[in-house]
């Protein structure tokens, strides 16, 4: 009895192996979906969309015909706090770096961000109120001048920031035909100034 059960075990396992071995998965007869297919290659050359900003008109030229001279120069919260500590005067140093009129702007949530710091930042709200400092209205709620500043230069292509935000860069560079300047080694410098946008 115990014999034949273990016949009838091995047939059907030999079946099975048989069945395995004249079918493969590969097999045109199998259903689509039961088909084992290769992944796809990825065509190297194959064109990949990359989200760009859209470019303003202004950059219908290789380079940014609205920016200066003279130059318009928006500065943040922490390029205002380095130049402080790096003991530069803002106004003749951003001369120094752009050997042309500069006229420096401050928005509105900027300065409520330097109100917002304290006692500690008075000598930075004492300096941007030399009258030679542009006030930028801010029509947004609250005091976060990224946003702001990101926003302006994305839509009005006059303008520079000056910033030694590291996030502010990386967001400012996305948009074409914006150069940035930086506190570095006590003076400042610029980056993408002749950019071409293309
Ligand atoms: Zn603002």
């Amino acid at each position: 009895m115990g014999n034949k059960k273990n016949n009838a075990r091995r047939v059907a396992i030999q079946k099975l192996a048989q069945l395995k071995r004249t079918i493969s998965l590969k097999d045109n007869r199998l259903k689509e979906k039961d088909r084992i297919t290769k992944p796809k290659k990825q065509d190297p050359n194959e064109l990949k969309v990359i989200e760009k900003p859209k470019q303003s008109s202004a950059l219908f030229f290789s380079y940014n015909t609205q920016l200066g001279p003279p130059y318009h120069i928006i500065l943040d919260t922490n390029f205002i706090n380095f130049s402080i500590k790096n003991k530069l005067d803002i106004i003749k140093s951003l001369m120094d770096c752009l050997y042309a009129k500069c006229f420096p702007y401050i928005t509105d949530c900027v300065r409520g961000e330097l109100e917002k710091m304290g006692q500690k930042y008075k000598l930075a709200l004492k300096i941007i109120k030399d009258k030679r400092f542009e006030r930028l209205p801010c029509m947004h709620k609250g005091t976060y001048a990224d946003d702001c500043i990101v926003d302006r230069v994305t839509q009005h292509k006059c303008y520079i920031v000056a910033t030694n935000d590291k996030d502010l860069r990386r967001r400012i560079r996305k948009i074409p035909g914006v150069p940035i300047m930086n506190v570095s080694q006590s003076k400042y410098t610029i980056e993408r100034m002749g950019d071409s946008f293309d």
